[in-house]
């Protein structure tokens, strides 16, 4: 593949760049056409077992000495380094995953925001100094928890290396770093970067593979001392009883089904491009897709009627045509999605977008579909799809909104529009979400600010500066001088 400046079938441990022990290997495939472009390792237990002492040993060594600010500086340099060559990322991301070029750059920027975050950030938790008996000194020490497992879905790898990893590192944890299968691309590039911009050998390691091998390796490895797992609910289930096993803690973002609600009084005007795009973004392969959309009566025919014109100017073509939509990620998940789809009768459609007419046959694409007249514990409305589909639902006042939107297991995001403020504060407070928007939608992304679910979402939170506090420990030091 043209862009790749490195061999993508090694993976890397303790500075070394190497085959997969046993030199077994995975293909690529290129979602938007189905055709192979290229190989990557396939990471065995072994090889975790190595990246967990490689990453011990850096604790040990320079890594671990290094200063709180020096982390910083070199985090700050990854992030240079990343937005020097975020066109070239996002190209390598556009083909791996199928992902529009326009929403693969953003992935690319995000990461380098996210380096840019935390290597300002490195140098900035502090512990507190604790009023007690007289002739004692109490204070606390923020300490990394020492090798750090992550493990990462494929729907946003830069995004969700940047925002785990990065906040690790600024603590001083190394990590060990298991990629989805079926998209290592861009976290070889990124480690390759990393080297480039100084983090000594052992820091970060990267051992693709699959799930069930590597991933399960690396969650039920007593070396490491805290996991951070973003993936779907039933591995996510697992990946905490393996750490369970071990008595590590463990942030889990999983699904959801995230709605937005709409009432009498929004600006339709303002929430309309907010309503749709956070639906159909990535293919609506997004943990924090606004899959239901909940519409006070007064104005729900006409928020189905403008976005159903919305749906039927959408088009979806190849990641480098760049359209609105790409293809999904596999067979297999075209398959879930188009599953889900034929439960919907024809009159539940209210419309659908379109492929573009150079739509390669091995590509897996589907249309996007916006669905109306379900109820709200029907599966298409309950069940996280993880495909560019939307379900509109009407509701007659606060109560009954509040009722639909916490009526599902998850509660990863919400939104409320509305120009009431005394009603936006209300229902701040009554959504089960860990993020609640007023009168937008994922707030550009939102690198600074906490992210993470309640219920079957998850728990832990990333991202922002409370991200730091999940990838430490706190020590309590008791001095008695008199
Ligand atoms: P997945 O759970 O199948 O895979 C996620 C990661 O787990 C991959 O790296 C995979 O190799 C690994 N894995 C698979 N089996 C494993 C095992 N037995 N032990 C250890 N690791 C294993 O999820 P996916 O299909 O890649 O991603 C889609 C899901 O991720 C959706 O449910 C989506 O909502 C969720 N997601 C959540 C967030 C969030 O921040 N909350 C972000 C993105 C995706």
């Amino acid at each position: 593949m043209q862009d790749l400046w490195f061999d993508p079938a090694e993976l890397l441990i303790g500075g070394n760049w190497q085959p997969a022990s046993g030199a077994a290997r995975l293909p690529v495939e290129d979602p938007s056409t189905g055709q192979g472009i290229a190989e990557i390792a396939r990471g065995t237990a072994a090889d975790i077992d190595a990246a967990v002492d490689a990453a011990e040993a850096a604790r040990a060594g320079d890594w671990g000495r290094a200063t709180a600010a020096e982390r910083g500086r070199i985090l700050t340099r990854i992030g240079q380094l990343v937005l020097e060559r975020a066109e070239v990322l996002a190209r390598i991301e556009a083909r791996d995953v199928g992902k529009p070029l326009a929403q693969a750059r953003a992935d690319a920027l995000a990461l380098a925001r996210y380096m840019e975050f935390y290597g300002g950030a490195a140098d900035k938790v502090m512990g507190e100094t604790i009023p007690y008996l007289d002739g004692y000194t109490v204070y606390t020490l923020r300490e990394p928890h020492g090798v750090t497992g992550h493990i990462v879905p494929w729907n946003y790898p830069m995004q969700i290396i940047g925002r785990s990893v990065g906040a690790a590192l600024a603590m001083g944890n190394a990590c060990v770093l298991k990629p989805a299968e079926e998209a290592c691309l861009t976290a070889l590039a990124f480690a390759r970067l990393a080297e480039e911009a100084g983090l000594p050998a052992g820091a970060l390691n990267v051992v693709p593979g699959l799930g069930e091998e590597a991933g399960a390796a690396l969650s039920a490895h007593p070396g490491v001392h805290h996991l951070s797992f973003t993936g779907s609910v039933g591995v996510g289930e697992m990946v905490q009883a393996a750490a369970a096993r071990n008595v590590v803690p463990v942030t889990l973002e999983l699904g959801g089904k995230s709605p937005q609600l709409v009432f009498d009084d929004a600006d339709l005007d303002a929430a309309l491009p907010f309503l749709v795009n956070a639906g159909i973004q990535n293919a609506g392969q997004t943990c924090s897709a606004a899959s239901r959309i909940l519409v006070q009566r007064g104005v729900y025919d006409q928020v189905l009627a403008r976005m159903a014109k919305a749906y039927r100017g959408l088009r979806v073509g190849p990641a480098l045509d760049d359209l609105q939509l790409g293809p999904l990620i596999s067979a297999r998940q075209k398959e879930i999605v188009s599953g889900f789809l034929d439960m919907a009768a024809p009159d539940q459609i209210a419309a659908q977008g379109s492929l573009a007419d150079d739509t390669p046959d091995g590509g897996h694409y589907v249309t996007p579909t916006l669905l109306a007249g379900l109820s709200p514990d029907h599966p298409l409305t309950r069940d996280e799809i993880f495909g560019p589909v939307q379900t509109l639902i009407p509701f007659d006042d606060e109560d009954h909104a509040v009722a639909i939107a916490n009526g599902t297991e998850y509660g990863l995001v919400a939104a409320v529009w509305s120009q009431n403020g005394a009603r936006q504060m209300r229902l701040a407070k009554r959504l089960r979400a860990g993020q609640v928007f007023i009168n937008n939608y994922g707030a550009g992304g939102g690198v600074e600010l906490p992210f993470g679910g309640v219920g079957k979402s998850g728990h832990g939170r990333e991202k922002g500066f409370e991200a730091l506090y999940g990838f430490s420990t706190l020590k309590t030091v008791a001095a008695r001088h008199g």
